[in-house]
């Protein structure tokens, strides 16, 4: 499975990588990055947690 950010929408509050910090990193640039790519499957249901509490919706997987 493969996360993304949309970095339009990423207003860097952090809430991901909280939730999930094996898999979205907060970096220089102030907003948060996948640093799985693709995330394995034992993390699959961590990034959807994160997914659906980011708070600007801006974390999509396929
Ligand atoms: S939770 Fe959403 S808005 Fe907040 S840092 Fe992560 S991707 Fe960005």
């Amino acid at each position: 499975m493969k996360f993304k950010i949309d970095e339009e929408l990423c207003t860097g509050c952090g809430v991901c990588e909280s939730v999930c910090d094996e898999v979205f990193e907060m970096q220089d640039d102030a907003l948060a990055h996948v640093i799985k790519d693709p995330v394995p499957a034992d993390l699959e249901d961590d990034a959807i947690s994160a997914e659906e509490t980011c708070p600007t919706e801006a974390i999509s997987h396929e």
